[in-house]
């Protein structure tokens, strides 16, 4: 153990106890942001069949999958979550964490190719990256196989949802390679003691960072320290200057949701990133079909040239790490929103950054 993880362990406790302190009080996280094992939801469709479904409170959205069996392939209450895993006759394997669905293995690579490829292809040399949240492995298998890494840091606080992962998804032996360091941590702690400039890529793949209680109230859930202040300050100081952070920005189409994207935006834009940009994907396993990243860059002049990142593509997919959702084209493409969601993100001007969304911060040269 080297000195620097000693020192992540010891202050790991402290802010592991917060995480779990909020953790235990979410009382209310069953009965919004609802996903519940069900057999009758008043539709016929459902009446004889199991759904894992969402419901989203503030627009009255409902959405759920069927289930093939009543009974869960996996099940367990760890010290942080409820880790459930089923089997769905359409989406394949569903991982559940308290209720929510993570990833369903048919549409799975949407979320986490665009999470991994686009920060890894924008930058042009990603030796050293960090990974927070993402127990699952997916986004950190998708990492692996650009061959310019050196080494990857895993830090997500549960190890049950890691073990359980391992055991049924495909990717589960993303852990085995030996660039990978795993790190049982809260990620804020993490990142707040690891030095100045160690990554030139951080991803950060977490759950939702809040819900709404019955009164319409928002309550924070583990992951809210991972959108904080003082993380995107210690996210920016850990990165070198021309790194690049990717987080997992929610959906557009949740009046809240594209507040909350709207607000990261400026925050990190206020701690020093020059870019930020807010990238659309489709996964149909999602309630609105939705989701998106948020990309952020200390040094957008610096992003990689678009005919090296179709060759790196190439390689990639002749040497038997393809990809199925990402490809070269949508480094651009997914960052093109409809008029209404570019106005809530960057202001009713447009976005006046150093960059456009449109202006191409990579050279089509
Ligand atoms: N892509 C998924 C989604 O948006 O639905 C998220 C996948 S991933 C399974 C979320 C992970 O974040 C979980 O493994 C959870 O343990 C981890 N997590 C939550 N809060 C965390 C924190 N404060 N630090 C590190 N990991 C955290």
């Amino acid at each position: 153990m080297t000195g620097t993880q000693l020192a992540h362990n010891i202050t790991y406790w402290h802010v592991v106890e917060d995480a779990e302190e909020r953790m235990l009080n979410k009382p209310f996280l069953s009965l919004v942001a609802l996903l519940v094992v069900q057999s009758s939801t008043g539709f016929d469709e459902t009446q004889s069949n199991n759904h894992v479904g969402e419901s989203i409170e503030e627009t009255g959205f409902y959405q759920s999958i069927r289930l093939t069996s009543e009974k869960p392939l996996f099940e367990k209450q760890s010290q942080y979550q409820k880790i459930e895993v089923h089997n769905s006759p359409h989406y394949g394997k569903i991982l559940v964490l308290d209720g929510v669905l993570q990833l369903a293995e048919r549409d799975a690579d949407s979320y986490n190719e665009m999470m991994a490829h686009i920060p890894m292809f924008q930058h042009p040399d990603p030796k050293r990256v960090l990974v927070i949240g993402g127990g699952d492995g997916y986004v950190l298998s998708e990492v692996l196989k650009h061959e310019s890494v050196e080494r990857v840091d895993h830090v997500d606080l549960d190890s049950d949802v890691i073990d359980a992962c391992k055991d049924h998804f495909s990717w589960g032996d993303a852990w085995q390679d030996p660039r990978v360091q795993l790190h049982l941590a809260d990620g804020a702690s993490f990142a707040r003691n690891a030095e100045d400039g160690s990554y030139d890529v951080i991803i950060q793949d977490s759950s939702d960072p809040w819900t709404w209680d019955e009164n319409g109230n928002e309550v924070e859930l583990p992951s809210s320290v991972l959108y904080s202040d003082e993380h995107f300050s210690n996210i920016h100081r850990i990165l070198k200057p021309d790194g690049i952070l990717n987080i997992q920005a929610e959906m557009i189409q949740i009046p809240s949701d594209i507040e909350g994207i709207a607000g990261w935006r400026q925050n990190v834009l206020n701690k020093g990133f020059r870019s930020a940009r807010y990238g659309s994907l489709y996964t149909s396993s999602y309630p609105t079909g939705q989701i998106g990243f948020l990309l952020c860059e200390k040094d957008p002049t610096k992003a990689a040239k678009y005919h090296s990142i179709e060759q790196l593509h190439t390689q990639m997919n002749e040497a038997g790490r393809a990809t199925t959702y990402y490809h070269p084209r949508l480094q651009n493409s997914s960052f093109d929103l409809p008029l209404w969601a570019e106005k809530q993100i960057y202001g009713e001007d447009g976005y006046k950054g150093p960059c456009s969304p449109r202006c191409d911060i990579m050279s089509l040269a």
